[in-house]
């Protein structure tokens, strides 16, 4: 696997903050999907787990391309019918989650499980994403909400195949 290059990986971070997204937040939901199966599991394990994901260039290349698409349907910049399938985060569009498998399958299967119950579960800031959408109009979070879940189902993955092995 290809490692991406640092700097990049800090504009990531600054542009989830951008749209509100803390990686404390996603270091909370790591430990959620892995604290039950790895006894005396960190928010440290967890915060560096999540660094390597965010080091890889293919994640990497997913949450710029989701983000911005995101970014430019909230200007308005995107042309129908696709701006209106945006803004409305319709169901059924799907594209969100097929892009987010391009960040679950770096660390395979587990990583497809652990987004599917998190994809179902919407917990914490994911929950706050989807209020955010609904609640504050104009802002789109479509493929955010499934990129931040893809991470941390990634992260939680690469520290379930590490547990693994070391037992
Ligand atoms: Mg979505």
């Amino acid at each position: 696997m290809v490692e991406g290059d640092g700097d990049l990986r800090q504009d990531i971070l600054d542009l989830l903050a951008s749209r509100t997204v803390q990686l404390e937040e996603i270091v909370d939901l790591v430990h959620f999907l892995q604290k039950d199966r790895q006894p005396g599991l960190t928010k440290e394990d967890c915060r560096e787990s999540i660094l390597r994901v965010l080091s890889k260039r293919e994640v990497q290349y997913a949450l710029l391309v989701g983000i911005q698409l995101d970014r430019l349907a909230e200007k308005g910049l995107v042309d129908e019918p696709l701006l209106t399938i945006l803004r409305e985060d319709s169901p059924l569009f799907g594209i969100d989650e097929v892009l987010a498998l391009a960040i679950t399958n770096v660390y395979g299967s587990i990583g497809l499980t652990n987004f599917g119950y998190l994809d179902k579960q919407k917990i914490v800031v994911l929950a706050r994403l989807q209020h955010e959408e609904q609640e504050l109009r104009g802002q789109v979070h479509t493929f955010l909400d499934d990129l931040v879940a893809a991470v941390a189902a990634a992260a939680a993955s690469r520290l379930a195949h590490r547990y693994g092995e070391s037992q």
